[in-house]
């Protein structure tokens, strides 16, 4: 049996969700929402609904390492120390492991100085820099079992989907078709494929990851998608479909730019999203290099460096 935990916000993820599993002596939940206090009520008021309490848990399945997704693993594991398992990319995200998180640093100041960024790049690198320490309290204490691609745990069958992030799975229950399905498909927003660095400190080519992982979600038999956000999701082979084509959309309209003399990859997000550049500046350029690298990898656009900046153009 499924209990949802849906927590409403304000923004435009509209609910951060997250379930407890029930099957006959076990108690499986899966992510952790986000660590607020209401989220922590609500999800405590959801295990008494049903007559449950956090030492009925007996595990957590973590669907990636985002803070929102994550929240209360430290309180429950406080509570009750029971084993939490996430991908194996995921831990040294989860264990705020120092060396890949100042490699994170690196790559980002790097990146937005040869995307042509310039100042807001600047800010956002040093925004990364003060963050670090203070984000030492999203460590996660517990132990962190590895999962990967064809594991079962608990009955359910983990499936590899990164995209939105590069540790992302999804997890199936193959007898009922449902799928808990984290932030790789969201009912009522576009999920965004982050971009991230790998161990090596190599860029991730997130779009073409994302489109794959779609990709793999369609040849499943899927009923109905839990969701880390908004709405639960019945029959999403069509969102899926309709998610796969905004984005070769949106790359034919990155194109577009480029082709109208657009070069640079600051400029051409500084087009595209106007005052979201300053207000989103992350999310904003994630997308858009997220792009430009689809595009180069279908041998769309070719670069030049010139001083430091990469220029792209059409091929
Ligand atoms: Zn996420």
């Amino acid at each position: 049996m499924i209990h949802p935990i849906i927590v409403p916000t304000k923004y435009s993820l509209r609910s951060f969700n997250f379930y407890l599993v029930q099957e006959e002596n076990e108690l499986t939940l899966i992510d952790a929402g986000i660590n607020i206090d209401e989220c922590w009520e609500y999800f405590n008021r959801t295990l008494n609904e049903n007559g449950l309490s956090v030492h009925d848990i007996t595990r957590i399945i973590l669907t990636h390492n985002h803070e929102d997704h994550t929240g209360l693993v430290n309180r429950i594991t406080s509570i009750k120390n029971v084993p939490i398992y996430a991908h194996e990319e995921s831990i040294i995200r989860l264990k705020r492991d120092k060396d890949y998180f100042s490699l994170r640093i690196d790559f980002f100041d790097q990146l937005y100085r040869e995307m042509g960024c310039g100042e807001e790049g600047r800010e956002h690198v040093g925004k990364l820099r003060k963050a670090m320490n203070s984000k030492e309290r999203f460590k996660i204490q517990g132990d962190i079992h590895p999962i990967v691609e064809g594991d079962i745990v608990s009955g359910l069958q983990v499936i590899e989907t990164p995209g939105h992030s590069p540790d992302h799975v999804v997890l199936l229950q193959p007898e009922t078709q449902n799928l808990f399905g984290g932030d790789h498909l969201v009912g009522h927003i576009s999920s965004n494929a982050i971009v991230e660095p790998d161990r090596q400190g190599n860029r991730i080519l997130t779009i073409n990851e994302y489109l794959q992982s779609l990709q793999k979600c369609l040849e499943l038999d899927i009923n109905t998608v839990y969701s880390g956000h908004g709405r639960i999701i019945k029959n999403p082979k069509e969102l899926i479909h309709h998610r796969i084509e905004r984005i070769h959309q949106k790359s034919e309209q990155i194109l577009s730019l480029i082709k109208e003399g657009m070069t640079t990859a600051s400029e051409i997000a500084r087009s595209f999203y106007k005052d979201k550049y300053r207000t989103e500046f992350s999310l904003v350029m994630s997308e858009i290099i997220g792009h430009i690298d689809y595009l180069e990898l279908c041998n769309k656009i070719k670069k030049e460096k010139k001083e430091g900046v990469w220029h792209y153009s059409e091929l």
